[in-house]
């Protein structure tokens, strides 16, 4: 039987680096690119919807999906729980068609060991800098939470070699092509010699 050539791909990064804009742009241009919807038991936002940019789910019902085997991977990020839904995801590949997840990088070591065939794409800011006036620019949380972001996004970008590609977020559009084409290219024992 010949092998699907749909694939599991996973962008992460370090917080602040733009992994959300750059998958919305992803979304604007390119509707057909299925994006699955994570759990989180974080408060929405302002302008956030339940089911489209989260499913957004108090901690009873967080736990209930872990007990139960319904996240393809969990993780705890700057005090609140985050995880993707198994089912839609498996029904996407069954289909044929490529997944994409955003999420962090906890959860992109735990999609590694339960799918290697996965491809890890890591989204690089241009430089420190730029990822660190980012994360004070965001201006949405207190200054212990950006703390708290800016040590954690210092371990994930000592992850980058961990990953299978890396796209540098220099341009959201053109990041965002970058990642289609990845999204698109098939595993790499499919491609020609
Ligand atoms: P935010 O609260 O800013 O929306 O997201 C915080 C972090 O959680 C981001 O790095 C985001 O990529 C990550 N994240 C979002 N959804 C998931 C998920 O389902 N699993 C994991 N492990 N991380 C997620």
């Amino acid at each position: 039987m010949a092998r699907p050539t749909a694939r599991l791909t996973v962008l992460s990064g370090p917080s602040g680096v733009g992994k959300g804009t750059v998958v919305a742009e992803v979304r604007r241009r390119h509707p057909e690119v299925w994006v699955s919807v994570s759990m989180t038991t974080r408060r929405p936002r302002p302008g956030e919807v339940d089911g489209e940019h989260y499913h957004f789910v108090e901690d009873e019902h967080f736990d209930w999906m872990v007990a139960n085997g319904e996240l393809l991977e969990w993780a705890e990020f700057a005090g609140n729980r985050y995880g993707t839904p198994v089912a839609p995801v498996r029904e996407q590949l069954a289909a044929g068609a490529p997944a994409l997840l955003e999420i962090e990088l906890q959860g992109a070591r735990q999609v590694r060991g339960r799918a290697p065939e996965a491809q890890l794409v890591f989204l690089a800011p241009p430089s420190w800098a730029e990822l660190v006036s980012r994360l004070a620019g965001r201006g949405s949380e207190p200054p212990e939470v950006q703390n708290r972001r800016l040590a954690i996004a210092q371990a994930e970008l000592d992850a980058a070699g961990e990953f299978d590609a890396v796209v540098v977020n220099d341009d959201v559009a053109r990041a965002a092509e970058e990642l289609v084409g990845l999204l698109t290219a098939p595993p790499p024992d499919l491609r020609p010699e």
